[in-house]
């Protein structure tokens, strides 16, 4: 299909969840886009495989918050019902906390909001906090539901780890609240803006964590898809862009490897660094914005394995297993980066066909995907040392696995940068979310939707979102299609 001719209104560059949510809501708005993806179908970071009959996540997928999130009214949008394709099981997982007498302690959590007003204090408890002791956290879980917006934009530069300092909680809370920030925004939490972990803690504590989709994660960027094609769009797949094409100092279109495509618009969720430093070669582009762009940092990656197993193991989709020592600041990153790592690494463990049962056809076998996390440099040896850890602690933790392995598949910094974004500066490609959600990068500070030349946006972890992975993404294709289309008028 080399140099499609077609009249299209936008050019979306990726199929992630940022790049077809903003495709669907402009195609809803009757506008025809054209989707090039580089890989083989829908959902970047998030893509579900299908083989042979059966279907598992790529990478660890849950999602949040469960309820009332973007992912209820992107489908919504699609014309579609969320009580059909989200899914939040009443008992989502584990936490696995291993206390300071060496013990395993263990917790059940739910997807859901808890309506019940004695669920507060059932984690503490299981945590074995005296209850005298829990003052900090209940101060801290009412500066976070009470915090209005007005006051929230105020700690773009304030760190969530000196925040929470005020609370004074008993360390094994200190653990859980460091372990469940460092998994929602794969950053230090010393780094961490208090505007970015309010916010999004509120959508947690409001409508539950753990979500996922009926079909695998990523369906729901397939039946975006569809509904781009079903409104005169077309998604054109191992389609990668080398160059975004300039005339008269704006974007008016793409060039594959196949030909070139044109557009007025072209809505980029390759990332801001790839998209500025590789396929902007053409633009005459302000050195002050490029040496910005080039210093802009990733967030860390998440790398594990992929377990293929011959006999149910798991019992939960979801686990998550810490200790006093797993929750990371730079200094602790910095160490385990340097090969001190502590005895328990944070361990995330997703088990889909535990969520949606038709994923796997032999209902006997499982495909869990455990993982931890590390460096974003494609070729830092830490992702080695992490993988390691994982195996070591997944071992321990569940011994059955060991008797029951048909195959393992590894997933790093390198494959995940293979699979989703070029690495383009030194350090970078393999990040789990997108840019970092650091201070100096979030909210105020937050990259522009709006790329460096006329007709360019971004769309995508990078830029004009807030939240956790996956939702931050879909939050960014809402803001970007309503700014292009009003920009389109
Ligand atoms: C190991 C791992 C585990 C994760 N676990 C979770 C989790 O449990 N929950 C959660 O919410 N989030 C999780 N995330 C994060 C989440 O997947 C991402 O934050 C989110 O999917 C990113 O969406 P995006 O739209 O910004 O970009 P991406 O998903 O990266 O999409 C970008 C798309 O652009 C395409 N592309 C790039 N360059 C080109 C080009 N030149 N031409 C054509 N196409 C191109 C890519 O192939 C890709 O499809 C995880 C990520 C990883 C890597």
């Amino acid at each position: 299909m080399a140099g499609e001719t077609d009249n299209y209104d936008a050019i979306v560059i990726g199929a992630g969840y940022g790049g077809v949510t903003t495709a669907a809501l402009m195609a809803k708005a009757g506008k025809r886009v054209l989707i090039l993806e580089k890989g083989t179908q829908p959902g970047g970071k998030a893509v579900t495989i299908r083989k042979g009959g059966a279907a598992y996540e790529m990478w660890p997928i849950a999602g949040g918050p469960s309820e009332g999130s973007r992912f209820h009214e992107l489908v919504r949008d699609l014309g579609l019902d969320p009580a059909e394709l989200i899914v939040m099981p009443e008992q989502t997982g584990e936490f696995l906390y291993r206390d300071a007498s060496g013990e395993w302690l263990k917790f059940g959590f739910s997807s859901r909001p808890s309506e019940d007003p004695g669920a507060a204090g059932r984690m503490p408890k299981a945590l074995g906090i005296d209850p005298a002791d829990l003052g900090g956290m209940m101060q801290m879980t009412a500066s976070i539901f009470s915090m209005p917006e007005d006051e929230i934009a105020k700690h773009d530069e304030t760190s969530t780890l000196e925040w929470l300092g005020q609370f004074n909680l008993p360390e094994p809370l200190m653990a859980y609240m460091g372990v469940v920030l460092n998994l929602l925004f794969v950053v230090p939490i010393d780094r961490l803006p208090v505007s970015e972990a309010v916010r999004t803690l509120k959508d947690f504590f409001r409508g539950g964590g753990g979500r996922y989709h009926a079909g695998g994660f990523g369906h729901i960027a397939e039946l975006a898809v569809g509904y781009v094609e079903s409104h005169g769009g077309k998604l054109l797949t191992s389609q990668r862009v080398v160059r975004i094409l300039i005339e008269d100092g704006r974007a008016v279109g793409v060039a594959t490897s196949d030909g070139e495509y044109r557009a007025p618009v072209v809505i980029s969720n390759a990332g801001v660094q790839p998209t500025v430093l590789k396929l902007l070669t053409g633009a005459d582009l302000d050195s002050e914005y490029i040496d910005k762009v080039k210093s802009y940092e990733p967030s860390w990656a998440f790398v594990g394995v992929r377990y293929f197993l011959d006999a149910p193991v798991f019992e939960y989709p979801m686990y998550l297993a810490f200790s006093d020592e797993s929750w990371w600041e730079s200094t602790r990153f910095a160490a385990a980066e340097a090969g001190d790592w502590p005895e328990d690494p944070l361990l995330f463990v997703a088990v889909p066909g535990l969520y949606d049962t038709s994923l796997i056809p032999d209902s006997d076998h499982q495909v869990a995907l455990v993982g931890t996390l590390s460096s974003p440099d494609p070729e830092s040896p830490m992702n080695d040392a992490a993988i390691e850890k994982v195996e070591e602690m997944t071992a321990r933790l569940w011994p059955a696995i060991t008797n029951h392995l048909v195959r393992k598949e590894i997933y790093n910094a390198h494959s995940v940068s293979a699979a989703s974004r070029d690495a383009v500066v030194p350090g970078q490609g393999g990040e789990c979310i997108g840019l970092a959600q650091v201070i100096g990068q979030c909210g105020a500070s937050k990259p522009d939707i709006r790329g460096p030349v006329p007709g360019l946006y971004f769309t995508g972890c990078d830029a004009g979102g807030y939240g956790c992975g996956t939702h931050q993404a879909v939050e960014s294709g809402f803001v970007v299609a309503e700014a292009v289309l009003a920009d389109l008028g």
